[in-house]
């Protein structure tokens, strides 16, 4: 590349939202450049996928590679949840349009992905860290950054500049969108193991989520026979407590009762690490020559594993809106408007749901009862299907992009 250069679309990260957005543009013949920090493969959290992503990866032309990558398929959930005694849960395939999603190795999975929009033509840098949005007036017009082992500050000038950086949003932040939801202010803290007891036949991928009083387990099977088990806090309860996370985490995990039974005999083969789990959302997504996506945009709890998926359909409303804009600059504060008002929508919807489903007062019918209530007012469909659709985060913002489309 060279040392100021040009392209349709910018994307910062090459995370699943910044992959898929690239990726996408690339194949309706878009000029776009990636701009990554790291050097892929590289971890993160966030190993439970659900099927609301599988008509991105779809889109991609990914779904029978990542099939042969061995990844554990996830045909529902096991819950010990709400007043219920004993486990419940859904099966993907209640919601009538994939049977299953998959739980993976990030660093795969995001490897998998950012290599794909390589393939489909997109300039990927990795190693290359933006700085800060270059301005013309009011007007985002590209980026600078540097690349690792350089001081050399580079510019890459776009039309659309894709904020795409996770919880870094360096956007959010330059522009000061950030507004943090107060009642979601967690912190989780999880740990791999070998050795445990697993579920047989369809529910051997199950991610199993159990309720404390106050917290939350995670147990999330990966395909190389380690399992991921997080215990999500409230953020005031754990400095209340005078404790350290991994005190806490090893006093809550002999407090459960499926995952304890599921842990018995099985050792820890990681470290404790933790993350700040504090739920946002920002003010605008969009502005002049700039948009936002997945965690840039937005970050809602992982209590019903929806982040890539609200990334992955979050891209493909965007590589939508961002390819009528370039086709028609006047447009664009009209297309990406629908854009944020649809991911909008969709994140409202979502973030709606895991506040009731945090409240652990309730049956798992007041849950289904609530799913019906949001997505299917008019009980067309049995409201259990209902909750397994709402879970397969199928729902939104596809539909009300789709509409405008048609219009
Ligand atoms: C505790 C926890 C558990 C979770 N569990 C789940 C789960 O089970 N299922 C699920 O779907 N989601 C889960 N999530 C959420 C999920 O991890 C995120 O929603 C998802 O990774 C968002 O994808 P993204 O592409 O927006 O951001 P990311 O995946 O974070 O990608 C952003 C990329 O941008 C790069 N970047 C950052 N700053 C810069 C910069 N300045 N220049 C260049 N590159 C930059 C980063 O290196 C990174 O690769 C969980 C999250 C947490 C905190």
């Amino acid at each position: 590349m060279s040392e100021e250069d040009e392209f349709d679309v910018v994307v910062i990260g090459g995370g699943p939202g910044g992959s898929a957005t690239a990726g996408l543009l690339a194949m309706k013949g878009h000029r776009v450049l990636v701009l990554e920090r790291e050097k892929f493969p590289r971890y993160h959290i966030g190993e439970s996928l659900i099927t609301g992503l599988m008509p991105t990866l779809e889109d991609l032309g990914l779904l029978e590679r990542l099939d042969a990558m061995g990844f554990t398929k996830k045909y529902g959930g096991t819950l010990l949840w709400g007043k219920n005694q004993g486990t419940w849960g859904f099966r993907f395939h209640e919601s009538a349009l994939y049977e299953h999603a998959y739980q993976v190795r990030r660093a795969d999975f995001d490897a998998l992905l950012l290599g794909r929009a390589r393939e489909l033509g997109v300039t990927v840098v990795e190693e290359a860290t933006v700085k800060s949005p270059v301005f013309e007036g009011d007007r985002v017009v590209g980026v600078t950054y540097t690349e690792r082992g350089s001081k050399q500050v580079r510019t890459a000038r776009s039309k659309q500049l894709v904020d795409a950086s996770g919880q870094t949003h360096l956007l959010g932040n330059e522009f000061d969108l950030i507004e943090y939801h107060d009642d979601l202010r967690n912190i989780a803290t999880w740990a791999y193991w070998q050795g445990c007891n697993l579920y047989g036949g369809t529910k051997a991928g199950d991610i199993i989520s159990e309720n404390l009083p106050t917290g939350w387990f995670w147990f999330i099977p990966l395909h190389d026979g380690t399992v991921s088990v997080g215990h999500v806090t409230p953020i005031a309860e754990y400095k209340a407590s005078g404790k350290s996370l991994e005190e806490i985490y090893t006093e809550r995990l002999a407090q459960t009762e499926e995952i304890k039974t599921l842990t018995a005999g099985a050792r820890r083969v990681s470290g404790f690490r933790n993350i700040k789990d504090w739920s946002y959302t920002c003010t605008k997504f969009h502005g002049p020559g700039w948009t936002l996506v997945g965690d840039a945009a937005a970050f809602i709890d992982p209590l019903l594993s929806t982040g890539v998926t609200l990334a992955l359909r979050g891209s493909r409303a965007l590589a939508d809106a961002i390819d009528e804009v370039l086709a028609n600059p006047s447009s664009e504060t009209e297309v990406l408007d629908w854009y944020e008002h649809s991911y909008r929508s969709f994140l409202d919807s979502v973030l709606e749901f895991v506040r009731f489903f945090y409240d652990r007062t309730k049956h798992k019918e007041d849950y289904w009862d609530k799913a019906q209530a949001q997505i299917d007012p008019h009980r067309l469909r049995p409201r259990e299907m209902d909750f397994a659709r709402m879970l397969s985060g199928l729902t939104g913002i596809d539909d009300i992009f789709s509409k405008r489309k048609a219009a």
